[in-house]
C-alpha cells in the first residue's frame, strides 16, 4: 500500500503542515469520511513540489496551493488554503 499524504491545517497553530495518512482513502473510504469531518480542511495530495519547483514559483511569483489553485507565492485561494511555499517554509 502506498503511503498517502495529506495537508491540513494544525488544530491549534494557524498552520498548514503535510501528514502521512495510516490509512489508504481508497480502501477505506470511510476513515477518510471520519477523517475529513475532524480535519474539514484536509486535502489528499500525491507528492509535495519539488525544490525546483518550488523555486520556479517563486521566481515567477505564481504558485499552487495543494487545492490545484494559483496564487501569488505568499498568498492564500478562495478556498483558505496557502501557497506551497508558504506551507513548505520555503518563503
Ligand atoms: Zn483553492
Amino acid at each position: 500500500m502506498k503511503r498517502q499524504k495529506v495537508v491540513r491545517k494544525h488544530k491549534k497553530l494557524d498552520l498548514w503542515m503535510v501528514r502521512v495518512l495510516k490509512f489508504d482513502p481508497k480502501a477505506e473510504p470511510e476513515k477518510w469520511a471520519a477523517y475529513k469531518e475532524r480535519n474539514p480542511e484536509a486535502i489528499l495530495v500525491k507528492t509535495k513540489p519539488s525544490q525546483r519547483t518550488l523555486e520556479r514559483w517563486a521566481y515567477d511569483s505564481v504558485a499552487k496551493t495543494p487545492c490545484g489553485c494559483k496564487v501569488e507565492p505568499d498568498g492564500k485561494c478562495p478556498h483558505g488554503v496557502p501557497s506551497w511555499l508558504i506551507i513548505l517554509g520555503f518563503i
